[in-house]
């Protein structure tokens, strides 16, 4: 069966369901577009209210949510209590207190006659597509914008969340949301287009790989409707020669092994002074070394297994194409001893713009350690990638660290830190990692009607 829990940790099935039929879709769709109607002329205050149940219930809830997703996607359940979980929270309670803000018409001062103003003003039904790497957190930071905007959502999980997906469609009736102002698609990927063929259905956000992203683009282009694409990375770590190097090595773990580095923003190439490459690496790999894996459930654990066999497999596949290729192991690349989807922490050098692995997203534990001797190779080392999505720079120089963030062709730059999302942060890529951004205004600006209104 395509759409089911196969728990990452132990290899086992748990659960199976059947994906809707063309007829349960065109049904879901119909009631999404009666839910606007309505929902679209709600004042903001009851929105904000509903969102605030919302983040109150995740709050309350943090524990079972969390261990859900362990079971649907192997991530650790202490991430899920002590990241996922809060993040939707806060996302929902930023935009319950700032969409209003947000919103509001905008006035056009330049006018030499009469007045004009902007309104932004519902769309209508918008459809999310949706990844399963972090559950709880793709779906809100989708929905909730929209939401506030006056939208309705249908959204299509992953195969691999079925009951993520279920339980936050009921997390949101539980909120108090009417019938049909979100909801959840159990559908396979092929039934897309019935759903963005539909008049009804006014814009398509998608969060995932590039294939899926170019798919859904094109028939999102054939329908004319409006898209925003959240995609892939190989983003950039850079530590300058002028670098706290230990606290560089310290935030390299987190940027690596978070969410066994199955996170779009995870740093994959780290790009390293030669001055202080030695010193990096030392304590980089001490450091990836000493990660244990575990149950995941187990609040100890360092790190879990990866999402599926077949993800697992084709990353060591790369991995010896690589050392096939000329590039050196300096650790890793072989699986874990155990049952589940293991593949361990894992650090490659040498790796030349010849070898396959070079513009390739590696979605899991894999660091690709590049020397270089100037800032300016790193510059262009760093953008030397089909992928633009998020980079990091680290240097005790604050102005050199931000006019090098300006050269690099990503969506979001981080100076001495990894990539952080926080729900006033907009976020998103150029390139092939995808166009449109999600969170703070920009985020909610995308699926509004930003109409005109001038009076003379
Ligand atoms: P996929 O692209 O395989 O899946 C993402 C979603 O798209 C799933 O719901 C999937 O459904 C659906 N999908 C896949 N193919 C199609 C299609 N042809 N038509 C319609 N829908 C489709 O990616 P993964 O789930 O493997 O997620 C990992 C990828 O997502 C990585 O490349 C990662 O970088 C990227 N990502 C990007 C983020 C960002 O914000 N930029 C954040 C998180 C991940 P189904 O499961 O049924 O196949």
């Amino acid at each position: 069966m395509a759409i089911q829990t196969l728990n990452p940790y132990t290899n086992q099935v748990e659960q199976g369901f059947e994906a809707i039929s063309n007829a349960e879709i065109k049904q879901a769709i119909s009631d999404s577009h009666s839910a606007f109607l309505e929902w679209s002329n709600t004042a903001i205050e009851q929105r904000s209210q509903l969102l605030l149940n919302v983040a109150d219930l995740l709050e309350k809830n943090a524990s079972h949510y969390s261990a859900l997703m362990t079971k649907e996607m192997g991530k650790l359940f202490r991430e899920g209590v002590e990241w996922e979980i809060p993040n939707c929270v806060d996302m929902c309670r930023y935009y319950a207190n700032n969409a209003a803000e947000f919103l509001k018409p905008q006035p056009i001062l330049d006018v030499e006659q009469g007045t004009a103003h902007i309104e932004s003003l519902p769309m209508g039904v918008i459809f999310g597509v949706m990844p399963w790497n972090f559950p709880f957190y793709q779906i809100i930071r989708f929905a909730v914008p929209n939401l506030m905007a006056g939208n309705t959502v249908l959204f299509k999980h992953a195969s691999n969340v079925p009951q993520c997906a279920i339980a936050l469609t009921e997390l949101f009736k539980d909120a108090g949301f009417p019938h049909g102002v979100i909801n959840n698609l159990l559908m396979s990927a092929y039934q897309s287009e019935l759903v963005i063929s539909d008049k009804r259905v006014q814009g398509v956000s998608l969060t995932g790989s590039e294939r899926a992203g170019s798919t859904v683009a094109a028939l999102a282009g054939k329908y004319l409707k409006k898209v925003v694409m959240e995609l892939g990375g190989n983003d950039p770590f850079i530590v300058l020669a002028d670098a706290d190097v230990e606290k560089a090595a310290d935030l390299a773990l987190i940027a690596k092994m978070f969410n066994s580095g199955e996170v779009c923003t995870g740093a994959k190439r780290f790009i390293i002074a030669a001055q202080v490459y030695d010193e990096f690496m030392t304590l980089f790999t001490q450091k990836m070394a000493a990660m244990k894996a575990g149950d995941p459930m187990n609040m100890s654990t360092d790190y879990a297994p990866l999402v599926s066999e077949k993800e697992c497999q084709s990353l060591l596949e790369q991995v010896h194409n690589a050392v096939k290729q000329g590039a050196t192991l300096v650790l890793g690349g072989e699986r874990e001893p155990l049952p589940g989807a293991w593949l361990k922490p894992t650090i490659l050098a040498d790796v030349t713009e010849k070898m396959d692995v070079f513009d390739r997203e590696l979605f899991g534990p894999i660091a690709v350690v590049y020397k270089v001797s100037s800032e300016q190779q790193a510059i262009e080392l760093a953008n030397n990638s089909s992928y633009g999505l998020s980079s990091s720079i680290f240097s005790r120089d604050e102005n050199k660290a931000r006019a090098i963030a300006s050269k690099l062709e990503t969506g979001v730059s981080f100076i001495n830190s990894f990539t952080i999302s926080e729900p006033c942060l907009p976020f998103g890529g150029v390139k092939h990692s995808g166009f449109g951004r999600e969170l703070g205004r920009a985020g909610m600006d995308e699926f509004v009607n930003k109409k005109l209104v001038r009076s003379l």
